[in-house]
């Protein structure tokens, strides 16, 4: 198996509950190791860059009024395929349809405050890495 890099961020949901360190734990359980880490508060326009992609989607406008409501905790995970070990340890985008024990069905308030963000595939992975941290600020 590839030792692999994601990006993750614990939503300001999680960090406004206290939940900064349950999840931690959760992703330490998992095998994943948190290279890199610092509580931070969005701008609108991080948030608009960083769910680029989203852009024309509905939910666009409240998706970055919920990411600059308070502080997250952007973090990289590193291990073995650690772009989908962590989706699954973070569950289903809705958490209605999330797995036991997964990070949203256990934390997540809604689909729009759902805890967690994670990358969906290595070349997203680097980008939004890249948009948050500099090269001596994660050591693996
Ligand atoms: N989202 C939402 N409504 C939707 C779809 C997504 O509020 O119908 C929010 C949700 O917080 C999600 C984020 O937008 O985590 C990004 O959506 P994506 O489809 O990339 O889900 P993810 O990769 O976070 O599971
Ligand atoms: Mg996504």
């Amino acid at each position: 198996m590839a030792i692999e890099r994601t990006f993750s961020i614990l939503k300001p949901d999680a960090t406004r509950r206290n939940l900064t360190g349950a999840i931690n734990a959760k992703i330490e359980q998992a095998g994943l190791r948190i290279i890199a880490q610092k509580r931070v508060w969005m701008t609108r326009g991080q948030a608009e860059t960083f769910y680029g992609v989203h852009r024309e989607r509905p939910f666009f406008g409240e998706l970055v009024d919920t990411m600059t409501s308070g502080p997250v905790v952007v973090q990289v995970l590193e291990g073995d395929n650690a772009i989908k070990k962590y989706r699954e340890v973070m569950g289903a985008t809705n958490p209605e349809k999330a797995d036991a024990g997964t990070i949203r069905k256990d934390f997540a308030v809604s689909m729009g405050e759902n805890s967690v963000h994670g990358s969906d595939a290595p070349e997203t992975a680097a980008i939004e890495i890249a948009q948050w941290f500099s090269g001596n600020e994660i050591v693996g």
